[in-house]
């Protein structure tokens, strides 16, 4: 079959069927139906999009940190209504994704009365790619925009010691002409995900990303996964919002500091247990009708300029791809998962 070109160390399968496999395995690991079924499609979907970092690479961390004790996969969030246009969530040490859907109907009521909500979950793990949180908000015609902290893994400016996370942001916008306008980033210099994924590959990383134990400038992954740490983005500018990304992912939430992470009694933790916040917004309350197609109308000023790659793009051509001729995984890795929804 053309359309599902298989050779032999690589496994073809369709979104249904990877998300299925994937809830398999957390099941397997002991995460509640809910849990299970929500991160399961955000971790085929991650994969579905050639979010390489975030998909079932991912796996092994999740797994890891279940088993440890230090995520509660059986989670059920506590959903609070605190006024016109905020929502806080206690994610009850789970999963941030559990705890959004949870709060997600009563979000959406506030943004159609008050034209824009606040979510603010506490207790959380995020363990993913942000894309997946509010891309579904811009295909109901909103503005979203989501942060979240991680780990102190990343160097403020001109600081000497790692006191950030990797503490991505990421927006979504309607827009008249295509899908949603999204962007996903890091405020560090790159994701831990990649840095795992160039150590594995035995890649260096770029100069200027990283510094070892003393602060001195590596391009080595592996020095960095050990002892060193990352830069913030774009110098002191990156440094300012990932400090802005721990006063709303985490005092503004209730969640804690990236630095006051402390898994050191659970050995095999990966997710980060902080908090994530949300603003979403109706733009029709801003521009009665009109933002998407003023969307459209700066989309195609950046088109005409010469940006042939806006973000979100390099995800939604791939989406498309694996839509078309399903999602390539290697064997090894198809088996293992196997194995693991098995055992
Ligand atoms: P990238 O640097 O790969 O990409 C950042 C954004 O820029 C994306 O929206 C991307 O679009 C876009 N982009 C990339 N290259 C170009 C280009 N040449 N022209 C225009 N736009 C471009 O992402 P990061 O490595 O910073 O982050 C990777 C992921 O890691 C994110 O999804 C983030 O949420 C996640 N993360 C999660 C953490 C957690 O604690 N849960 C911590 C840190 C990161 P496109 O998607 O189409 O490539």
């Amino acid at each position: 079959d053309p359309a599902h070109p298989q050779s032999e160390d690589t496994k073809v399968l369709d979104l249904a069927q990877l998300t299925d496999l994937l809830e398999r395995v957390f099941l397997r690991a002991g995460a509640s139906p809910d849990v299970a079924a929500i991160l399961a499609r955000n971790c085929a979907g991650c994969e579905r999009d050639g979010a390489a970092s975030h998909g079932i690479f991912r796996i092994p961390g999740y797994l890891s940190s279940i088993a440890s004790g230090w995520v509660d996969p059986r989670a059920q969030p506590r959903v609070e209504d605190i006024g016109a246009a905020m929502v806080r969530v206690d994610a009850m040490n789970g999963f941030a994704q559990p705890a959004l859907a949870a709060a997600r109907s009563l979000v959406l009521a506030k943004v159609r009365d008050a034209g824009a909500a606040v979510l603010a979950i506490r207790n959380s793990h995020h363990f993913s790619a942000l894309w997946p949180d509010v891309e579904p908000f811009a295909d109901e015609g909103l503005l979203a925009i989501s942060m979240t902290n991680s780990f102190a893994c990343a160097v403020p400016h001109g600081a000497q010691s790692p006191v950030f996370g990797t503490n991505p942001i990421a927006y979504a916008a309607p827009r008249l002409g295509g899908p949603p306008l999204v962007a996903d980033l890091a405020t560090s210099s790159m994701s831990n995900g990649d840095v795992q994924i160039a150590a594995r590959e035995g890649r260096q990383l770029p100069q200027g990303y990283a510094v070892d134990g003393e602060g001195r400038p590596t391009t080595d992954p592996q020095t960095v996964l050990d002892s060193g740490a990352l830069l913030t983005f774009g110098g002191h500018k990156g440094s300012a919002i990932s400090l802005m990304i721990e006063l709303l992912g985490a005092a503004l939430t209730g969640g804690q500091f990236s630095f006051e992470v402390d898994w050191s009694a659970y050995p095999g933790a990966q997710t980060p247990h902080t908090g994530q916040l949300f603003i979403v917004i109706d733009p029709d309350r801003g521009n009665p009708g009109n933002f998407a197609a003023r969307a459209e109308t700066l989309v195609e000023r950046l088109l005409d300029a010469g940006m042939s790659r806006l973000p979100g793009t390099r995800r939604y051509q791939q989406r498309e791809k694996s839509e078309r001729s399903g999602i390539a995984i290697p064997l090894a890795a198809y088996q293992r998962l196997e194995q693991l929804a098995a055992d």
